[in-house]
């Protein structure tokens, strides 16, 4: 079921985009139901890009949520598939010194005149720089790394969530969340999300590689001269 609805997001992005058994397949990457979190709560879905090389990138969306995880998540991924290193972003570079970065922006949504408060407010400050003391230890994969950035809310009904391959950094949360974002009446949220590629990925795809996939679904790359 959900496989059908991801394909649909999936459908702003040049396709085809089809549902084949288990997966959703679309130019140069495959989307499959991963267990980064390992989370069942209802509605949450764990989504797993599967690019052709092999690498694989992990985050999790609500089922209602994945407009904003195709703008985001699926952004980035994609811009990363059909560009591979071309922008890029010097807060990114400066808060995580030796990685490049590809992001597909910041999204918001939310109600009333301030809708777009806690996006606007996102949008203007190097959050991630702040934030990459706490997200770095985190980056437990050595080529591909995704950083989800999820923050607003309702008052007294807001939250702030960082994770780090799917999986919940709940230091960087709280400091999220402690930030000064705009709390508004009727609702304000933000969700960003950057892939994070290590150099020695950007080396390589000068090589002809091979991938080596470990147990953890961890990707190191080796390579010998293209013959
Ligand atoms: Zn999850």
């Amino acid at each position: 079921m959900s496989l059908e609805l991801i394909a649909e997001h999936m459908c702003r992005f040049a396709g085809p985009w089809e549902v084949d058994a288990d997966e959703v397949r679309g130019p140069g990457v495959a989307i499959r139901h991963g267990s980064a979190c390992g989370s069942d709560g209802p509605g949450h879905l764990d989504i797993d890009f599967v690019l052709d090389n092999g690498v694989v990138i992990s985050d999790c969306a609500m089922a209602t949520g994945l407009h904003a995880w195709a703008d985001t998540t699926a952004m980035s991924v994609m811009e990363y598939v059909r560009h591979g290193l071309g922008g890029q972003h010097d807060e990114f570079t400066l808060a995580f010194p030796g990685w490049r970065s590809v992001t597909g922006g910041v999204v918001g949504w939310g109600g009333g005149d301030d809708y777009a408060a806690v996006q606007m407010w996102a949008m203007h400050r190097p959050l991630l720089g702040w934030l990459a003391p706490l997200i770095k230890p985190e980056l437990d994969r050595r080529s591909f790394n995704g950083i989800k950035l999820f923050l607003g809310g309702r008052e007294g009904h807001e939250e702030a969530e960082v994770r780090v391959n799917g999986k919940v950094n709940e230091r960087a949360s709280q400091a999220l969340f402690e930030m000064d974002w705009p709390r508004t009446a009727m609702g304000s949220v933000a969700r960003a999300f950057v892939l994070l590629v290590s150099p020695e990925w950007a080396v390589s795809r000068t090589w002809r590689h091979r991938l080596k996939v470990n147990a953890e679904g961890d990707h190191a790359p080796s390579w010998d001269r293209a013959h």
